[in-house]
């Protein structure tokens, strides 16, 4: 079969002729098709004339991917794909894939359907480190840890984390966004847990048999952020059950745990002391100091201190 090209230039006359010429020219010029060219040295002349609107395509969605404003906004004919090129059957053939950012949204989609407790509000899902103001030398020190934290842990390698310790309302969550997207810009998975309701879900998740697959999930991510850590009611189970099991893993398994709390370690300590069963409290210590142990051994404590950012 004649190529397209070839019978539209027989149709029309030579401005056409340039035009179609510079068109190739550009496509060819185009760095990754170069690229594509070099890998496959038996791609003919007919066969990129042919295929000149997918080249074309090609190569605008890459450029389109080079000046990535972001999921949301998108250009590509589908959004979050990227094109490749292969040859197939000795022919260029054009697929698309989802890019990281498409394939990262989907992952989180996927795992917030399991885990309700998962964090993903929108305000926190696209804070960075540049959004953080850094109003005082406390923060200015919690900011540097978790920055220093996000750019240089390698899960697996090392457990350690940290434990950030501040009131009510002094951007502790709202740091932990910037620590999750720094962590994903080195395509390091993280989840941000809101501990409260996790341990919640847990429990409920004894009844519908979905306990063993979300502890497995969370005690698993390779960064975990348990957030507000302390502001749950504790029990003997959740402290040494799902607690303590699940610090153990990850401790075995060097993967680094965040902390946010209202607590200081010290409180913390305390109030793990405290359980109730039945309406009877009970003191253990001891139990207490052996979590505590592990908390401090991999994690250094940062307190964040200033104003309430809350705004209602
Ligand atoms: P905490 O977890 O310490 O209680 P949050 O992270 O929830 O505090 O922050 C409280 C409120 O202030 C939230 O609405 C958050 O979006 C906002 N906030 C926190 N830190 C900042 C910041 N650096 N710049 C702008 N808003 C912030
Ligand atoms: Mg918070």
């Amino acid at each position: 079969m004649d190529p397209i090209g070839k019978s539209i230039r027989k149709l029309s006359g030579g401005d056409f002729e340039k035009r179609f010429e510079a068109l190739i020219q550009d496509v060819l010029r185009d760095g990754r098709i170069q690229a594509f060219l070099t890998e496959n040295k038996d791609v003919t002349r007919d066969q990129v004339e042919r295929h000149l609107s997918d080249l074309f395509q090609y190569k605008k969605e890459w450029d389109n991917c080079d000046h990535c404003p972001g999921l949301d906004l998108c250009p590509n004919l589908m959004k979050g794909y990227q094109p490749s090129l292969s040859m197939q059957r000795e022919d260029i053939q054009i697929s698309y894939h989802p890019c990281q950012l498409k394939r990262r949204a989907d992952e989180r989609k996927r795992q917030a359907s399991f885990i309700k407790s998962l964090y993903i509000p929108k305000e926190i899902v696209a804070v960075t480190f540049d959004d953080i103001d850094e109003d005082n030398e406390s923060r200015i020190e919690a900011i540097a840890k978790a920055m220093q934290f996000s750019h240089e842990t390698v899960p697996g390698e090392t457990g350690r984390g940290l434990y950030i310790t501040g009131s009510f309302g002094v951007g502790k969550t709202y740091l932990m966004g910037a620590v999750s997207n720094a962590l994903a810009e080195r395509e390091i998975e993280s989840m941000i847990i809101y501990t409260p309701d996790f341990f919640r879900e847990l429990k409920q998740g004894i009844n519908d048999g979905t306990y063993q697959d979300k502890l497995d999930m969370v005690k698993r991510a390779p960064v975990l952020i348990l957030d507000d850590i302390g502001a749950e009611t504790m029990s003997a189970w959740v402290r040494d059950d799902i607690l303590g099991a699940l610090l153990q893993y990850r401790m075995m398994e060097k993967l680094p745990t965040v902390f946010t709390s209202n607590y200081d370690m010290n409180e913390l300590e305390a109030h793990l002391s405290y359980t109730n069963r039945g309406g009877v409290e009970n003191i253990e210590e001891l139990k207490a100091k052996r979590i505590m142990e592990r908390i401090r051994h991999l994690n250094e404590e940062v307190t964040m201190t200033g104003e309430n950012k809350r705004r209602f």
